[in-house]
């Protein structure tokens, strides 16, 4: 009997050899499919260092393929989507079987099923191995709580994989969080000397790369210039050892520090890789565990990182597959104004949107707390519609897929699920930013102004939330603090402040 020729499609953010697409494959009536769709790069106008990582690492992935002897039908520089050249390829090869790992955008995983039945072919998804919680063992955890949280899944994660565990299957160190002791700011001289992220060589293809994106995208923002991501399997690991090695021992402490011209602080740089599956989250765990034993790190730094991975990681995908296509759409505040222009330049007298909106526009990254307490934080205070904030997340950084930028911007920076997974929105007023960063020293305003000239934008919009929404906050033990406080500004000095947050509403573009 002959053997059904099978496609198998392997998509930008898939780059592994042991991914579950090419399980089983058969190099004698098998092949793969890979496409660089210009589509990707358009449907949210996206930085020009997020196109050159991808299309990098995609074609240094070909090579390692091709050099393994696989046959491989890839498709440079297409101006078809995904769907439109797997659809002519599927015709004219007459092929009645797809492959492939699931997509890590929803609105693919349903375009894929919708053109396998409209061409009557079986399509083969299989799960996506890279991460350590199924769909299945999400959905059951989920099922039956009253309150989806990160800590409890968290904790189940480290006992069902064993992960900082001692003997008697206990927390190491006696506890699961050691929140207390990391997040700290940096000191008041500033962060010190930190080696900046290691610097890869660029090769041919990703010199050929940097060219093309730069002619063909050239009205994209962002810049290239300063291109230095891992882009393939080899280098990521180095960027994983360098991690472990130099980083790790104070990445706990300052996860949540800012300084201006500091872009990376302590931070892995790892998310890119491990969202194109160069690297795999198990072995990225496993090497931090490693180093902690070896060089005797603080627990907590190791435990903080672990968190990340094992616990937020996992939890947002979880949750963009368990509430999705709702999370896209959802706007509990109904807020509908639009992104201010600076998102996309950084020319804003704001120093603290100022330094990470341009950070972001020279290397596609800003670290958690900036995207969560800066650009996030003040998309909310400032009521911008929440697909456009989302789509301005998806488009300029260089980690940016679906799965898991969705969930951290609509549900926990935005709260636009109305807090299905974060107990309170995450607001601050510019008190928070001065205590994290020296971004106030350096700037036009005042953070402990609320209204008249030199008022902190971030602080008349903080106080002018909490007075419109007085009541949600006032309900939560977690957050009546924040009202008591408001409470203690006069009725007059309330009312300027709403007087003065119309005005920076009303002109957002020019703060
Ligand atoms: C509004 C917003 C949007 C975000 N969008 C993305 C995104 O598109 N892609 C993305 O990978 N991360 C996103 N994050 C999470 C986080 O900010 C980035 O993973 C992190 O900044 C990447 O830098 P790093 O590798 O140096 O991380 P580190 O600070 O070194 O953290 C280590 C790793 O932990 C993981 N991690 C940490 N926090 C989270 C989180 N909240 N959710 C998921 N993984 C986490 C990442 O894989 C990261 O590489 C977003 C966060 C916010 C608040
Ligand atoms: S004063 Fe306000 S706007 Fe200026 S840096 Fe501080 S928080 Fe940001």
């Amino acid at each position: 009997m002959t053997k059904k020729k099978r496609l198998v499609l392997i998509l930008g953010d898939q780059l592994d050899l042991q991914g579950s697409a090419l399980r089983g494959f058969d190099r004698e009536t098998d092949e793969i499919f890979m496409i660089e769709s210009a589509e990707e790069a358009q449907y949210v106008w996206t930085h020009k260092a997020k196109i050159a990582l991808f299309l990098s690492a995609m074609r240094h992935f070909a090579q390692v393929l091709e050099a393994d002897g696989y046959p491989l039908h890839y498709l440079k520089a297409s101006s078809l989507s995904i769907t439109e050249a797997l659809r002519a390829y599927l015709l004219e090869k007459q092929i009645k079987y797809l492959v492939c790992t699931e997509p890590g955008e929803w609105r693919l995983k349903q375009s894929l099923k919708a053109l396998a039945k409209e061409l009557a072919i079986e399509i083969e998804m299989r799960e996506d191995e890279h991460f350590f919680c199924t769909h299945h063992i999400f959905d059951e955890w989920a099922k039956d709580k009253k309150e989806l949280r990160l800590e409890y899944f968290y904790r189940l994660m480290r006992k069902k994989h064993n992960i900082l565990l001692d003997e008697n299957g206990e927390p190491e160190g006696g506890q699961w969080n050691f929140d207390q002791d990391n997040r700290k700011p940096y000191p008041k001289k500033g962060p010190g000397m930190i080696d900046g992220p290691l610097s890869f060589e660029t090769d041919q293809i990703t010199s050929e790369v940097l060219e093309y994106v730069g002619e063909a995208y050239e009205s994209h923002p962002g810049s290239l210039a300063h291109f230095n991501w891992p882009v393939t399997r080899q280098q990521a690991l180095e960027a994983l050892n360098y991690f472990v090695t130099y980083r790790l021992q104070n990445f706990g402490t300052f996860q949540d520090a800012m300084w201006t011209d500091t872009p990376f602080g302590w931070h892995s740089m790892l998310s890119s890789s491990l969202n194109l599956k160069l690297l795999n989250p198990r072995e990225v765990i496993a090497a931090v565990i490693d180093g902690w034993r070896q060089h005797g790190f603080d627990l907590s730094a190791v435990e903080g990182f672990v968190r990340q991975i094992l616990g937020w990681r996992e939890f947002v995908r979880g949750m963009y597959y368990l509430d999705m296509p709702k999370m896209a759409e959802d706007n509990y505040y109904e807020h509908d104004r639009a992104l201010p222009n600076w998102y996309w330049t950084g020319e804003t007298d704001m120093a603290c949107m100022k330094d990470a909106v341009r950070q972001t526009m020279k290397y596609g990254y800003a670290h958690h707390i900036q995207r969560l307490m800066v650009t996030g934080n003040f998309a909310l205070l400032a009521e911008v519609l929440p697909s456009e904030v989302c789509a301005w997340y998806l488009a300029v950084y260089v980690d940016a897929i679906e799965w898991v930028e969705l969930p951290n911007t609509a549900g926990m920076a935005l709260f636009a699920n109305g807090g299905r997974f974060t107990s309170k929105p995450y607001v601050a007023s510019g008190a928070y930013i001065k205590r994290m960063s020296n971004y106030c020293s350096s700037c036009k305003y005042k953070p402990d102004v609320r209204f008249g000239e030199m008022a902190c934008p971030v602080t008349t919009l903080y106080w002018n939330f909490l007075i419109k929404h007085r009541a949600q906050f006032d309900a939560s033990p977690r957050t009546r603090l924040m009202t008591v406080n408001l409470n203690k500004i006069s009725v007059e000095d309330q009312q300027a402040i709403q007087a003065h947050a119309q005005v920076v509403l009303n002109n957002l573009d020019r703060l």
